[in-house]
């Protein structure tokens, strides 16, 4: 037995809170896998604090410690734009899935991609954290992608 990480590995790590094993989107750059998103616990809630997922309060000693989180993160740009968007117009359920973690996959924030539709990254369509499948099937229309 070898405990010598390969670069293909995606390791499991265990959360700091509570001690489920979690793990996190890798993807493959060709010279290895690279994590291009958080560590998150199913069974708790934490999250490894990165972009898109440290609180925009002050950290608290247990999130230093561990550099995790259960606290929701600092609302990216286009959350903010939505919610002063439609702040009047919309149901609780839909304002609430707009403070959850950008990554989150939850059916609130599923039906919150499925109204707003998918996030233009500059070159292509974004659904989030969901595939472009999922959004489909929750209801979504894919609009033609134009580049200029
Ligand atoms: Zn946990
Ligand atoms: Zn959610």
């Amino acid at each position: 037995m070898s405990n010598r990480m390969s670069v293909w590995d995606t390791p499991d790590k265990p959360c700091p809170y509570c001690g489920a094993m979690c793990s996190a989107e890798f993807v493959d750059i060709g010279v290895g896998m690279q994590q291009c998103g958080p560590y998150h616990c199913e069974e708790c809630g934490a999250t490894e604090m990165g972009p898109g997922t440290t609180p925009d309060k002050p950290l608290i000693f247990l999130e230093r410690e561990t550099g995790w989180t259960k606290r929701p993160a600092a609302k990216t740009p286009l959350q903010q734009q939505v919610r002063s968007l439609f702040a009047d117009t919309v149901s609780d359920a839909f304002m609430e899935a707009s403070d959850h973690n950008y990554r989150c996959r939850c059916p609130k924030c599923l039906a919150w991609w499925v109204t707003i539709g998918p996030e233009d990254t500059g070159s292509e369509w974004s659904f989030g954290p969901f595939t472009e499948a999922e959004f489909i099937a929750g209801g979504g229309e894919v609009p033609e992608y134009v580049t200029f």
